[in-house]
């Protein structure tokens, strides 16, 4: 092989990777979530990420907003606001938020269900599924519900509280018999810190006029679909009271009273 014709060689399999590397877009099989629970629990609630960047992460999950003013729900790249009110408002791209988790969401599994289940019956109907407890994974159900009780919270002011003071004044909501959406993730017990272990579901009626962060459900029947998801993206604040937080403390009993 001449040199000329090597190098020719060379800068084509070069070129064919650039090209690979510019046209592909986010991995989408990644868990990326900005802040750490515990930071929400001292009273984090400084947006730190704006939902148009969020969005570059995925186009499913949930979270809240700067000032804690509510719940997020993702689902298919549209992302809801569940205000203090319990009604859902579009989320703007320009709007932050001091916590939330979001992936591209393709499934690997889908199962329909056709029995009545509870949030804990559903819990374990899901785990059942699942390969391993040991990675991270995405849910999505479409499904008919006798009963659903979501929560929101309302928006603060400084100096924040923290949530477990906030949650003792969380509005709560009742749905009977509506069609809905649940979105969350099913985190391994290791997050622990950084993020609540097991299922942390949010819910939005068909038509997203109101959701929440689910506290109960009755499922008549639905389509559940599980996205594995085994790497995971962290980003922190880069500025303001984060920094001075006391994050070393044990707060997983703090995190079940507050998120169930
Ligand atoms: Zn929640």
């Amino acid at each position: 092989m001449t040199k000329l014709l090597h190098y020719l060689l060379v800068f084509a399999i070069l070129g064919i990777s650039f090209s690979g590397c510019m046209h592909s877009r986010a991995n989408k099989e990644v868990f990326f979530q900005t802040s750490t629970i515990d930071a929400l629990l001292d009273g984090e609630y400084d947006g730190n990420i704006t939902y148009g960047d969020l969005k570059k992460h995925g186009n499913t999950g949930i979270g809240t907003f700067d000032g804690l003013d509510g719940e997020m729900i993702g689902v298919n790249n549209k992302f809801f606001q569940i205000k203090a009110d319990g009604m859902a408002y579009p989320v703007d791209d320009s709007m932050t938020a001091p916590f939330a988790m979001v992936t591209f969401f393709e499934p690997d599994r889908t199962l329909f269900i056709d029995k009545l289940l509870n949030y804990n019956g559903l819990e374990r109907y899901l785990d059942d599924l699942l390969p391993t407890k040991n990675i991270f994974y995405a849910v999505k159900i479409d499904g008919n519900f006798t009963y659903v009780r979501t929560r929101s919270v309302p928006k603060q002011n400084k100096p924040y509280l923290p949530l477990a003071e906030v949650v003792k004044n969380q509005p709560i909501f009742e749905f009977l018999g509506v069609q809905g959406t649940i979105i969350g993730f099913r985190l391994p017990d290791y997050i622990k810190g950084i993020n609540m272990p097991g299922y942390h579901l949010h819910f939005i009626t068909e038509d997203k006029k109101g959701g929440g962060h689910l506290l109960e459900c009755q499922m008549r029947e639905g389509k559940a679909e599980i996205d594995d998801t085994a790497e995971f993206y962290m980003i922190l604040p880069k500025e303001g009271e984060f920094y001075k937080r006391d994050l070393t403390k044990d707060r997983q009993k703090e995190v079940e009273g507050v998120e169930k």
